[in-house]
């Protein structure tokens, strides 16, 4: 790997007698791991584990992750080792029961995901992602996650400022210039310069002073990025804590795990610690963060059709629901409230779970509901799919079923995981997995090497 002079002169300071083992690990291949999802998979299956991550599991090697219906179903995220640390803080530091979090920066979604399994169900997690051509992938990991509680907004940190104290917690895995990344991404070794740090840097400094207005007093900021310097990382960390007003805490450690600290953050370098190089400071707000009250607004009058009243049967918590267009949405009773005070300041992606489209007498079950914690068991037929069958429905092929299979609507399910429906009519089959969502690479002779056996 031809890394910058500049860079390892930079290294080679600030590790010191370390500095030979650093640079050797970085040729070395990647890790590879995954985390689980509890609320699909059992957590018994895959013994190698993330120390510091309750469902994060090391595979021996990369399979071909595509070819496995159970990724397709949100049964687990593929993500770095190292950044499973986050659940670290979570566990240490957030003790209110239903906190309100906010993941700033947050497509494809690893640790959108990770902290909607901490939440698990209770309280409500915010996913932001400002850049338009990100968010997608961000609602998709998200949807096939399943957690209930989650809206997913495509806004600029600067919109976050004036919901004030609105936050219990905030994430910020700020865009940084990726040193801890060289060994999985050619392009952040090709980029890297220190001009480029310094511009990081500042940005990071922006997107901190925007969001921290929105967190309120006794909150909790992590802070974290995948970068070894210190002007994006313990420079910024000090910043925050004298600039804006918090407080730098220290995260309880087993000195099994080998993360590296200074005092301002937790450094995982790629020759200690199983995983890439990733940074992360945990902070609690010190200065006055004032509550903010929703105005009281005439919102527009939602209107259900009839046959939709119904759809509060299909789920197993208490919900609102409310419609755009003929599509059918549902939020937790309890954040009714914080849901529409979200809508008048950010751009909404999606709020809740999208539940079925009105279509004259029928409901139709929308996609996002098959994989949702919340559709209650047995309430449509389903039928469970051999690998290849799975497969040929995630490419969106037509598949037959069996002539005993029941007909209308079906969830198809690979393990008893649901991926989607289907329309059985007798003599075929609709496909009605979403096309965007397809596998794209050639499935049919194909054969996978299911790490989970
Ligand atoms: N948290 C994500 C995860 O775990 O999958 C990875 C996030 S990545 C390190 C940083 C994100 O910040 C990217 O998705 C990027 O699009 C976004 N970003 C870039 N510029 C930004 C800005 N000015 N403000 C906020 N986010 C920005």
């Amino acid at each position: 790997m031809q890394i910058p002079a500049q860079f390892e002169e930079m290294m080679m300071a600030q590790m010191g007698a370390e500095y030979d083992a650093f640079r050797t690990a970085l040729e070395k291949d990647p890790q590879v791991s995954i985390r689980l999802n509890r609320r699909k998979l059992d957590a018994t299956v895959l013994e190698d584990r993330v120390p510091w991550c309750e469902n994060g599991r090391y595979l021996a090697e990369r399979p071909s992750f595509t070819l496995d219906p159970m990724l397709h179903a949100g049964c687990y995220y593929v993500q770095e080792a190292s950044s499973m640390f986050v659940e670290q803080v979570f566990r240490q530091f957030v003790d209110s029961e239903s906190p309100v979090v906010l993941d700033l920066c947050a497509a494809p979604g690893g640790k959108s995901t990770h902290l909607a399994s901490l939440l698990d169900g209770r309280g409500w997690l915010v996913s932001n992602e400002v850049m338009r051509g990100r968010v997608g992938v961000l609602q998709e990991n998200l949807t096939k996650w399943g957690a209930p509680n989650v809206t997913v907004t495509n806004s600029d940190p600067a919109d976050f400022t004036d919901l004030s104290g609105l936050f219990d917690v905030i994430l910020v895995d700020a865009p940084c210039s990726g040193e801890g990344m060289f060994r999985k991404d050619e392009q952040a070794v090709a980029e890297w310069s220190p001009e480029n740090v310094r511009f990081c840097a500042e940005r990071q400094r922006r997107i901190l002073a925007d969001v921290f207005p929105a967190l309120a007093e006794d909150g909790i900021l992590i802070y974290s990025t995948c970068t070894f310097n210190k002007e994006e990382d313990e420079e910024n960390v000090k910043w925050i804590a004298e600039e804006l007003g918090a407080e730098i805490l220290e995260v309880q450690l087993d000195d099994s795990w080998q993360v590296s600290t200074v005092g301002a953050g937790y450094h995982f370098y790629p020759h200690k610690t199983r995983g890439e190089g990733f940074f992360l400071a945990a902070l609690r707000k010190t200065s006055e963060a004032s509550l903010s009250r929703r105005k009281k607004k005439n919102d527009a009058k939602n209107v259900l059709p009839p046959q939709a009243k119904s759809l509060v049967d299909w789920l197993k918590e208490p919900v609102k629901l409310m419609t755009r267009n003929d599509v059918v949405y549902a939020v937790l009773s309890d954040y009714a409230e914080l849901t529409a005070q979200l809508a008048d300041h950010l751009r909404i992606v999606q709020s809740g779970v999208e539940v079925a489209t009105v279509k004259g007498k029928d409901l139709i079950p929308s996609q996002n509901l098959a994989f949702s914690w919340l559709l209650k068991e047995g309430l449509f037929p389903s039928v469970e799919l051999s690998w290849e069958d799975a497969v040929a429905y995630l490419h969106k092929d037509n598949i037959l079923l069996d002539s005993t299979a029941p007909k209308g609507i079906l969830l198809l399910t690979y393990r008893g995981v649901a991926l989607g429906w289907a329309k059985n009519l007798g003599n075929r089959c609709n496909n009605l997995y979403p096309s965007e969502w397809r596998i794209r690479m050639q499935v049919a002779g194909t054969e996978f090497n299911d790490f989970m056996k």
